[in-house]
């Protein structure tokens, strides 16, 4: 499509303002671009933090020279030209307004050359005036370049960070692209230092691996899904990669880099339990759906989105995200086959049985491998050995997992078993629990709890639910209340309820145990879906490798 200016019914109905804000909106806006004209290859220089010198070439399609001083033009576009356009756009850029906006706070000389011209041609301009225009050679693409960025802004120069900030903001930027396109060669140098380097080799975990280092990029987990035509396809950090800020987060809809609350939240939704609090996983991943059936025309910078269907959208991206986490390979596959009952570690007491350990093959690493069990230390830990190494499992913290796993599965049945109390007990309430009980009354007794009131704030528990015999019933019951109250967290009801009668339920630190009592425990555990955390995402146990062991006793040359 010929670059031309967009009639006033479009243009009133397009998000417009303010789109540079900073050296890396410059960026952005030229990344876009390139991306849009089809480039394989992009080159990013950055200096004095971008206000100096911002520059980006690719080898796209080029700029014809009949149009060049058109696309310096307010809404002036060759990616959509009416208002039905508006709603399927499938570029990045759709507004007009990046070049001129630039060109109005900075000096910018364009280099460009399509392949269908004999000659390239070279542009200047000055406070968003054209200085000089002439023919010049070029390979085919464009060449952009930004010098002196809100020279006389002096506001917007305040503004900004020092330049190492600013810097930062341009490799971040940079990196999320090179993330949603792979098959695209970034280069980034900041003040002529080389920074960034994608191969264009189109495999995400290429990029992953520039980005996050290789390591990394090797224990990312594939997520892929596909729910008519919508797709989500990424890859995605083992909780055991978290992270404790959510930069490590790159949202991307039809390959557009996006801030979207609505992602975050599908995505913490999909590691509840595994991550403890204030963490967060890496995650990249792109949904990629009809453009109907997406708004990106609401926020000037193009940041933003609006899905038409976001609860089919939560689903789906939670949904490949938890399947994901669950087809977790087994990261120790290169396990050695610890020898049986060789008895060279001796534990503190030690619970000898004839069970073979097995090497087991392809278990999910969230599972865990079978466990011979070795003892109980300072009567809170249990020591076990496993196919590659030592085991130190928290038996409070296990058997919360196994009770939690539990109650959650018969709740779900409708099948939670309930213990009537021979004797009711009497509750005393606060207003605010009051209040609480009031209206989790219902949902208290789909878990078993029979509650009667007995005047001036007092009740009755004549049942509770048959796996919380073991506890305090009033502290269930007391801080049960309190987590029900607690609003900021996101936590459904019935796993606020499941978590609390876990954790009272479950036997404490300190609580000596029986050699069957520990095997029972260890068993079940390992029948659980997520046997390496506790409902609160805090871990059930550290493991050591065989590895690991011998690296600190020395044995590795
Ligand atoms: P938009 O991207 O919203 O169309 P811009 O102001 O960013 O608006 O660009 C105006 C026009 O200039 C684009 O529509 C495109 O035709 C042309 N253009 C800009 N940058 C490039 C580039 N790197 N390669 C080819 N064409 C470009
Ligand atoms: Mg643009």
């Amino acid at each position: 499509m010929t670059i031309q200016i967009l009639a006033s019914d479009v243009v009133s109905k397009i998000a417009a303002g303010e789109v540079i804000e900073r050296p890396a909106s410059v960026v952005k806006e030229l990344v876009e671009n390139s991306l849009d004209a089809g480039a394989t290859e992009i080159g990013v220089e950055a200096q004095g933090g971008g206000v100096e010198l911002l520059k980006v070439s690719d080898n796209g399609t080029g700029i014809a020279q009949s149009e060049l001083e058109l696309a310096f033009h307010r809404y002036a576009t060759s990616k959509i030209s009416n208002l039905d356009d508006l709603e399927k756009i499938s570029s990045l850029g759709f507004r007009g307004e990046a070049l001129p906006s630039i060109a109005a706070v900075a000096e910018v000389e364009i280099l460009t050359q399509t392949s269908s011209e004999a000659t390239g041609s070279c542009m200047h301009l000055a406070h968003g005036k054209v200085t000089r225009k002439e023919s010049s050679a070029r390979r085919k693409g464009t060449t952009v370049t930004v010098r002196r960025l809100f020279r006389y802004f002096p506001a917007r120069l305040k503004f900004l960070k020092s330049p190492a900030t600013e810097n930062s903001h341009i490799a971040h930027l940079v990196s999320q692209y090179a993330l949603s396109f792979p098959e695209v060669k970034f280069s980034l140098l900041l003040d002529k230092r080389p920074t960034l380097n994608t191969t264009g080799s189109g495999d995400l975990r290429d990029v992953v691996s520039v980005i996050y280092g290789s390591e990394l990029a090797q224990r990312m987990l594939n997520a892929e899904r596909k729910d008519g035509l919508l797709k989500v396809n990424g890859l995605i950090g083992p909780p055991s990669l978290a992270r404790s800020n959510r930069k490590y987060l790159s949202f991307f809809v039809n390959r557009r880099w996006v801030h979207s609350p609505l992602l975050t939240r599908a995505t913490e939704e999909a590691y509840h339990g595994l991550l403890m609090n204030g963490q967060h996983p890496i995650v990249v991943i792109n949904v990629s759906l009809p453009s109907q059936e997406l708004d990106v025309n609401i926020h000037p910078a193009k940041a933003q989105i609006k899905f038409c269907h976001e609860q089919t959208v939560f689903g789906s991206v939670q949904k490949a995200l938890e399947e994901a986490l669950a087809r977790t390979p087994i990261a120790t596959s290169k396990a050695v086959p610890f020898p049986v009952g060789s008895g060279h570690w001796q534990s503190p007491r030690i619970i000898m049985d004839n069970e073979p350990v097995f090497a087991v093959a392809q278990l999910p690493t969230l599972e865990l491998p079978v466990l011979r069990v070795l003892g109980q230390l300072i009567n809170t830990y249990i020591i076990a050995e496993g196919p590659d190494g030592l085991y130190l499992i928290d038996q409070h913290a296990a058997h919360e997992r196994i009770l939690y796993d539990r109650l959650m599965a018969q709740w779900s049945q409708k099948a939670v078993e309930v213990q009537a109390l021979l004797q009711p007990m009497t509750l005393e309430l606060s207003p605010r629990e009051e209040e609480t009980l009031s209206v989790s009354k219902e949902s208290l007794a789909e878990f078993g709890f029979t509650i009667e009131p007995f005047g001036n704030r007092s009740y009755l528990i004549r049942a509770i639910p048959a796996l919380a015999v073991r506890a305090n019933v009033i502290e269930i019951m007391s801080g049960l209340l309190d987590s029900l109250a607690s609003r900021e967290s996101s936590v459904p009801w019935e796993e606020k309820i499941a978590e609390s009668i876990a954790c009272h339920g479950a036997i404490r630190a300190g609580q000596q145990l029986a050699s069957e009592e520990i095997r029972e425990l260890i068993k079940q555990l390992e029948q659980t879906k997520q046997p390496r955390t506790c409902p609160h995402g805090r871990p059930t146990m550290i493991h050591l490798s065989v590895h690991q062991l011998e690296r600190e006793f020395g044995r590795l040359t």
